[in-house]
Formats: C-alpha cells, sequence, structure tokens
C-alpha cells in the first residue's frame, strides 16, 4: 500500500491548497501570486501543477503541499499530516500504530494532552455545578462539545494515576506540563523508575478549575488554560492565594509566544470574511464564536505584546491571521487601566502592521463589560454593532480626545494630541493614509495642518537614525543575498541542462546545491525556457558573479582600512583598492 504522503498528494493538487489560502493567477503552464513568506509588491511566487511545487524567486521559499502548510501554518512535519490527511479524507490510525515504537517524545506529549482532554471532558460530565456554571455564562451544550471543555476536580492525583495507567510515565506527564513534582520528589529523584515513590512524588497541576483545551492550527491539543472554578473555593483553601487563569507552562510542543487561541476554529472563518476578530480572554473567544463570529482569536492573558519577548514574537502571534487577511480589528478593554493597557502594546503592533500596510482597526465595547458579557446578556445583534463600530486606532484616539477637549481642558488636549496621536502618525507608511489622518486631526483640533506636519517632521527625525540603522542592516544582507542569487540560478542552468562546462566552472558550488537540485531545475525551467539565447545569458550571470566577488573583496579590504594604524601599510591597502575599482569597471563594460 502507498504511504499516507503519497496518498494524500494522489487527492490534493498543489493547486488547491494554495489556492485555499492565496490567491493564484495563470502565468502560462504556472500559477502565480504575491508571496505570502515575504513582503513584496509584484507577485514572484511561482506554483506548478506539473511538479507538484511551489518556488519563490524573491525569497527562495520552495517546497511541496506539506512544506506549504507547515510553514504557512507554522506547523511540524505531523501536524501538516494531520491537517492535510483529515482534508484528503485519509485515516491515519493504522500509520500510527505501525510507527509507534519510533515516535518521538513531542509525540507522546500530544497523545498526553489528548488522553488529559478526555479526561477532563469526562469529568465535567459528572460535574453538574461546573456545567451548571458554564450554562450561566451563556455557553450552549454543543459549544461545551465543539471546544472540548472539560473539568479538573479539586484532587491532588487524579490526573497522573489516570494517565500512569493509560501508559505514559512520570516524565512524559511532567514534560506536557500537566503535573509537577513535589520538593522531596525532585531531592530523592535519583533517576531510576521507581512507580511508588513516583505517584508520591507527583502531583496535578491543574485542580479546581474549568479546563480550556488550547490547540495549534491543525487542531492537536498543545496546553490548557485552566480558570479557578469559584463554587469550591470554600472547599478547599489552597486553591484561594491561586490565580484566576492558569496556563501551561511552556513546553516542548507548547510556546506562549507563538499562539493564538481558536485559531485551528478560526483560520477558514477568517479567510472568507476576509477579517480577524482578537479578543483577550477564552469566554470572549467561545461567545464570539457561538455569536457566529467564528474569525475570532484570543490572546486569552499573554499580552500581544510581552515587554519579556520581543517584537519579532508579536508579529509571530499575528503571523497567520496576518497572512490570511490584510484587516485586523482588536477589541479592547472598556474599562480605563484596560484602555491604557492596550495602547501601550499598540504602537508596538501598529509600527509593524502599517509597516505592510495592514488595516488595522480598533474598538472598545461598553462600560464595565467585556466581550462575553456582553454577548450573553445582549446578545450577538450589540456584539455585531460593536464590530460594526471599529475604527483605525488613530481615529479611536482623536475620539479619545474630543472627551477630553468636553472637559474644557485645553492645555491637556493639546498635549494629548502632540505626545499620543502625532507619534502614531510617524508609523504610518502609506501617504494617503497619513494625509487623510493629519486632515482629520486639524479637523477635530484646530491645529493647522502645517503646524501638525512640522510636529511630525520633528518627530520622523528623531525615528530617522532608527530607521537608517535597519536600512543599513537591510541592505547588507541584500548584498550578501544577491552573490547566492545569481550562483543558484547558475547552479540551476547547470543541473537542468546537464551544462559540463558550466558545472566545472561553478565545481564546490554545485555541491552547496545538491540537496535543492530538483527545485532549482524548477527555477530554471520557470526563467529561462523561453530565452532565445542561454549561452548569453549564462555569460551574463557569470559575469555579475565576478563583480560580486570583487564587492565583497572591496568591502573587506575598506573594512582594513579603518582599523589599520601604520602609514605604508594604509598606502598598500588604498592602492590594492584602487586596482579592485578598476578590475570591476572593466567587468563591468564588457
Ligand atoms: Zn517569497
Amino acid at each position: 500500500m502507498n504511504s499516507p504522503v503519497q496518498q494524500i498528494k494522489e487527492r490534493l493538487s498543489i493547486e488547491e491548497i494554495v489556492s485555499s489560502y492565496i490567491k493564484l493567477d495563470r502565468a502560462g503552464a504556472n500559477l502565480k501570486a504575491k508571496c505570502p513568506f515575504h513582503n513584496e509588491k509584484t507577485p514572484s511566487f511561482f506554483v506548478s501543477p506539473d511538479r507538484g511545487s511551489y518556488y519563490c524567486f524573491g525569497c527562495g521559499a520552495s517546497g511541496d503541499i506539506f512544506t506549504f502548510v507547515e510553514e504557512f501554518e507554522g506547523l511540524d512535519f505531523k501536524g501538516a499530516l494531520k491537517l492535510l490527511a483529515d482534508r484528503a479524507g485519509i485515516q491515519l490510525t493504522a500509520y500510527n500504530k505501525e510507527n509507534k515504537e519510533a515516535d518521538n517524545e513531542k509525540e507522546k506529549l500530544y497523545l498526553a494532552m489528548e488522553e488529559a482532554t478526555k479526561f477532563f471532558e469526562n469529568n465535567l460530565k459528572s460535574n453538574k455545578q461546573a456545567e451548571e456554571y458554564l450554562k450561566s455564562r451563556g455557553l450552549e451544550e454543543k459549544t461545551i462539545k465543539d471546544f472540548r471543555i472539560g473539568f479538573a476536580k479539586l484532587d491532588w492525583r487524579e490526573l497522573c494515576f489516570y494517565l500512569q495507567k493509560k501508559g505514559f510515565s512520570d516524565i512524559e506527564i511532567e514534560k506536557a506540563g500537566l503535573a509537577k513534582k513535589t520538593e522531596k520528589a525532585k531531592s530523592a529523584d535519583g533517576g531510576s523508575p521507581d512507580p511508588q515513590s513516583g505517584f508520591r512524588g507527583m502531583y496535578d497541576r491543574f485542580r479546581g478549575r474549568i479546563m480550556f483545551p488550547i490547540s495549534d492550527s491543525s487542531g492537536r491539543i498543545i496546553a490548557f488554560s485552566g480558570r479557578l472554578f469559584a463554587d469550591d473555593l470554600s472547599a478547599d483553601r489552597q486553591v484561594v492565594s491561586q490565580a484566576k487563569y492558569l496556563n501551561s507552562p511552556e513546553t516542548p510542543i507548547f510556546s506562549k509566544s507563538s499562539v493564538l487561541y481558536g485559531l485551528d476554529k478560526a483560520k477558514e472563518s477568517i479567510r472568507k470574511n476576509n477579517f480577524s476578530i482578537v479578543v483577550e480572554g477564552q469566554f470572549d473567544l467561545i461567545l464570539s464564536h457561538q455569536a457566529g463570529f467564528k474569525n475570532t482569536v484570543a490572546t486569552s492573558g499573554t499580552a500581544l505584546v510581552d515587554s519579556d519577548k520581543s517584537e519579532d514574537d508579536t508579529i509571530n502571534n499575528l503571523g497567520l491571521i496576518s497572512r490570511l487577511s490584510q484587516n485586523i480589528i482588536f477589541i479592547f478593554d472598556s474599562d480605563k487601566a484596560g484602555f491604557a493597557a492596550s495602547m501601550r502594546t499598540v504602537p508596538i503592533v501598529l509600527k509593524k502592521l502599517e509597516l505592510y500596510d495592514m488595516n488595522v482597526k480598533a474598538t472598545q465595547i461598553p462600560e464595565g463589560m467585556d466581550p462575553a458579557d456582553l454577548i450573553s446578556k445582549k446578545g450577538p445583534d450589540a456584539w455585531r454593532e460593536v464590530i460594526r463600530n471599529s475604527k483605525h486606532i488613530i481615529e479611536l484616539l482623536v475620539d479619545n480626545y474630543k472627551l477630553l477637549n468636553k472637559n474644557n481642558d485645553v492645555l491637556k488636549s493639546k498635549l494629548y494630541i502632540n505626545d499620543k496621536i502625532i507619534p502614531y502618525l510617524a508609523f504610518i507608511n502609506n501617504p494617503v493614509k497619513k494625509s487623510h489622518f493629519i486632515s482629520l486631526i486639524s479637523n477635530n483640533s484646530g491645529i493647522s495642518e502645517n503646524d501638525i506636519r512640522e510636529r511630525l517632521k520633528k518627530i520622523e527625525q528623531e525615528l530617522k537614525y532608527e530607521k537608517e540603522e535597519i536600512e543599513e542592516a537591510e541592505e547588507s544582507l541584500a548584498k550578501m543575498y544577491r552573490k547566492d542569487y545569481i550562483e543558484r540560478r547558475l547552479a540551476g542552468i547547470a543541473f537542468w541542462k546537464h551544462d559540463n562546462e558550466l558545472e566545472k566552472i561553478l565545481g564546490t558550488v554545485l555541491e552547496k546545491y545538491q540537496e535543492e537540485k530538483n527545485d532549482l531545475i524548477f527555477e530554471a525551467e520557470v526563467f529561462y525556457q523561453n530565452s532565445e539565447d542561454l549561452a548569453k545569458e549564462i555569460a551574463h550571470l557569470l559575469g555579475s558573479l565576478e563583480i560580486e566577488k570583487i564587492n565583497e573583496e572591496l568591502l573587506q579590504k575598506m573594512q582594513e582600512l579603518h582599523m589599520i594604524k601604520d602609514k605604508a601599510g594604509e598606502i598598500k591597502l588604498l592602492q590594492e583598492i584602487q586596482e579592485l575599482n578598476k578590475k570591476k569597471h572593466e567587468k563591468k563594460e564588457k
């Protein structure tokens, strides 16, 4: 029998898979699109239905349906396999059994999370109070089932016992983040597996909590968020001091910074509706889905922008949803502290998203409520109204300004424009958008557009240094990249045409690209199949490669020149640089 990978490839075409994520246009025998893996204005991403593969000339991304899904969804191979198998209607169970021995650690952790989810689901069925609580929050039975919500009893070792009986080791249970070791067990742990002391030394991490499973984008459970169950508070004092929400720790299968909750259920709808809604809590997320807004994801406590984490993580967080749609709506808390907190994170989000020319909107919900309250008390229509009222963040800030101004606090409101609103403008790259907001601010504040532009110029000047640094780094990267790019193309032609002469010239360069041979042949075909004079193209590429090599040498000599102290050495270096420049010009003339 064919392997599942082959079966899936027979049933799902590359065209079908890629076009379910991005829009493809026909280009001869191939299809093209703007690359989903790097930022670009003109399409350089090609899909070849004949070969069942894709290739990007801009960033070099390449592969088949599996790598595409891995990269687009941020999954590992097994995750992509699960997702595509589900889609192709192929059962993977037989495959899993055959490979049980070969299963790696991660696979075991996924299985442990799945078993734990079932365990918590069953607990909920036998715990009327917890179930009643969920219903009182507005959750329907079907929703509880769909989101696989469960319950962890106020017990120290129930889950540990259950998983041990199912064949999981203490180490696996602990690594999955489901149990903790007591201090005593830690110090006594000499490494010998003694099941008796194992029972005594471990205790469940989640106790007396409503359990929300968190999935990756293929639907595998990777973590839990447990909400303290209030009715049990009095039963055990231990719980009183605990946090309202407890999330799984970082584990080999769960990285907090790269997960948006509900994404597995939301991605389809985000693409279809062409916008995503970002809320904060689990209940907000689930009730928004229940109200028909399946394009909702949640940051769930882990702030979207964490001061401990880099800005890149923020974009990781937003990566998939921003690839699925350019339009994002953030729902901010209506209370003052919440709004202020959101506003601290917004510049970072805005900066990144505006650079990609994304359309970021935000909205506040009526005072004293969160989305979950609003939906359960006022219904889906009230929620729809909130979403409909979303505005660009600058407009939202201008609204806030109007409130300040109403209180006749002239100085305060002017400072607000100066310190809070105009700095945001500096992040907006799109000139049309920028002009629009300048006149909006001017119309609302009476400050002339000229004055706003002056102030903006000053801020942009301050930002300039930062921007220049980024540009410089990018430029040197592009230079490095250019040599690689030329080499890749030449290697592709050599492989494609079995060009002995070219192979000899390239020598060891070819070895570097052996593994990517098929991709490079595809690339060469797309580029040169209609070329009238391939020999001329090759000569041109070889010429460019020579120049790039000289450039590299030049760069190195220039750096040496900065460091050198003695006069004689300096003169020698200068001569060498002159030689190289001459050589470069001669090459260019050819
Ligand atoms: Zn690309």
